[in-house]
């Protein structure tokens, strides 16, 4: 298998397979692009399609193709291995590594596909569907809808679901690992039963699990409204939106997103025309679902329960996708409708209007504050700043910031410095004068550590950045043994390979260093393509470099020594103690030497 992943790298570019998921720039010699994998606003993430890696300088993530689409699809090696080969067009020999996770996860999908069918046959074809789809017709769901959502219900009774699954060659406990059965006195018993089902399904376009809504019919009032299934090796209900596979193109195109609560908020409004909606399963996002949504537009439009903003749920939901870098909105229903289901279907004209008008998120909560609480007395006025203020001191922007902050006191008719100094007092967390010295000092010695680290990763950077490294290393070490001065073992590795080299090209060196090395090396070689060095000044910054070096080597040399010689003093005099008194004035020598 290894040959065809090589065979694969081979035929693929590291740049175009990336362009299919992120918009690249690019610059220099490489390419840039916002990273999908941690929140940021300016370009971090960078694609060296000389090396054929990427590496995220923000967070640090790095990687071939593989490990871009595992990353970014959540994806195991086996599924981004068939998704590549079958982008360069190469047929994948069945081997025995075909893991076990990955047989489990291709198992749930077949089960859940036939399930898929299973329900929708019954809803749209078979007697004992009949009062589901009457309930769905009542809704003004229309059979085109039904079959695009491939909506379905589930019979009462289980049995002939479990003969047709088990006549399959489906076992208990598969079926039971798909999440759709749960087991009781030895029996299987479909969760879904007697619900309307909703398959939820991936931007993948898997089916991955399914919701079931009771009908109004079923006379059991304790029973749950809503219930999905349970997290199984496929399914994360945190990572994935319902409606996302149909309406992901919509998105796109209208460079916006509406997010809805519930699965008919979401239908109705995609079957009246307006598609570029999805529903969240729960009322807060999750970082997963945020970058997830990011793949296809930064315009979140939220239309949400109206109490929905007094919830920590919600606090915490805005202030993820501000700092993610949305721009966040919200479709506000003016206590009209209890829903987006009802509103589009009692009055379209007027849904479409609040969707084209929806209010910047930070106008909705100063208004909803301003009407909730009122503007006439000190109490409503301190209720709306209380309510309104932790949202506000949070938003990332700073000029944004201070919009709102006079807003909201133009609003109230307080002093805008009064209330930008609360709003101060809530964006800082307590500082602490003790703690903060007591957490320098733990921190002291790895720091010297970085500090020596960082220095020598400078220096290969520098090195690496020259036309020919392979002669400006020849050019340094005649004079200075690199291999004594830097302390970090895996630069010295880089460079005694560099220093075996005829010729040097980046993609054929990383191939031979070992791998646990392969991604430092890959971040050193794209710092130092990333800017233009000025190729004459390179060797003399480099022996700057490496006189900072070696003077933070001296300086550790006499702190050791100066312990030692502490130590050898409360032994009384002695020969080692001599010895180690003129090692000490020799280190101070060689250190003012240095230094003049
Ligand atoms: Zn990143």
């Amino acid at each position: 298998m290894d040959n065809q992943v090589e065979e694969i790298k081979n035929k693929l570019d590291i740049v175009n397979v990336i362009s299919q998921y992120l918009t690249l720039k690019k610059r220099g010699r490489h390419f840039l692009a916002c990273c999908p994998f941690h929140g940021e606003k300016t370009p971090s993430f960078t694609v060296s399609p000389e090396l054929q890696i990427f590496k995220c300088f923000g967070c640090g993530k790095g990687g071939d193709i593989f490990t871009f689409l595992q990353e970014y699809e959540k994806i195991d090696f086996r599924e981004a291995l068939e998704i590549l080969a079958k982008q360069a067009g190469i047929t994948l020999k069945r081997s025995a590594e075909f893991t076990q996770s990955y047989d489990q996860k291709k198992k749930i999908l077949e089960i859940n596909n036939l399930l898929s069918h299973f329900y929708h046959f019954v809803l749209t074809k078979h007697d004992q569907g009949k009062q589901a789809l009457n309930y769905l017709n009542k809704r003004q769901i229309s059979s085109k809808t039904i079959n695009t959502f491939k909506i379905g219900y589930s019979p009462q009774n289980s049995n002939s679901l479990l003969n047709f699954l088990s006549k399959k060659g489906y076992k208990p406990q598969e079926l039971i690992a798909s999440g759709t059965f749960g087991q009781s006195y030895n029996r299987l018993y479909d969760r879904f039963r007697h619900r309307l089902v909703f398959p939820l399904i991936n931007h993948r376009d898997q089916i991955v699990a399914f919701s079931g809504r009771i009908l109004p019919s079923s006379g059991d009032q304790k029973l749950a409204k809503y219930i999905n299934s349970p997290e199984t090796d496929l399914y994360h209900k945190g990572g994935m939106f319902f409606g996302l596979n149909l309406a992901r193109n919509h998105i796109r195109k209208k460079d916006s997103v509406i997010v809805v609560e519930g699965e008919f908020d979401m239908i109705s409004p995609f079957q009246a025309g307006i598609k570029n909606i999805v529903a969240l399963k729960g009322t807060a996002f999750t970082q997963d679902q945020l970058r997830l949504l990011k793949r296809y537009t930064e315009n979140l439009v939220l239309s949400f329960d109206s109490d929905f903003a007094g919830t920590l749920a919600a606090r915490k939901s805005i202030e993820l996708a501000d700092s993610i870098g949305f721009n966040i909105k919200v479709l506000d229903l003016k206590n009209k409708y209890k829903d987006p289901d009802e509103a589009v279907l009692t009055d379209l004209p007027f849904f479409k209007k609040q969707v084209k008008h929806s209010l910047s998120i930070w106008d909705y909560l100063i208004r909803s504050a301003v009407s909730n609480f009122g503007i006439d007395t000190d109490k409503g006025k301190k209720q709306i700043l209380s309510f309104t203020l932790p949202f506000l001191a949070k938003i990332d922007n700073s000029v944004i910031k201070s919009d709102y902050l006079r807003k909201l006191a133009a609003e109230l008719g307080v002093d805008k410095n009064a209330v930008a100094q609360e709003a101060d007092k809530l964006s800082k967390p307590n500082a602490n004068n003790n703690s903060v010295a007591s957490i320098s000092f733990i921190h002291k010695p790895s720091q010297e550590i970085l500090r020596t680290e960082k220095l020598e990763e400078y220096l290969l950077v520098l090195l690496f950045s020259a036309q020919n490294p392979i002669e400006l290393l020849k050019e340094i070490s005649p004079e200075t043994d690199l291999d004594q001065i830097l302390s970090m073992v895996k630069f010295k590795t880089v460079l005694n390979l560099l220093s075996k080299q005829k010729n040097f090209i980046a993609i054929s060196f990383s191939k031979k260093l070992p791998p646990e090395l392969k991604d430092i090396f890959a971040s050193i070689y794209i710092s130092a393509t990333a800017n233009q060095f000025d190729q004459e000044k390179i060797l003399l910054e480099i022996n700057k470099v490496i006189k900072n070096i070696k003077l933070v080597n001296l300086k550790t040399t006499l702190k050791e020594l100066s312990l030692k010689i502490a130590r050898l003093e409360n032994r009384g005099p002695g020969d080692e103690l001599k010895k180690t008194e003129e090692e000490y004035n020799l280190t101070i020598g060689k250190l003012s030497k240095l230094q003049s």
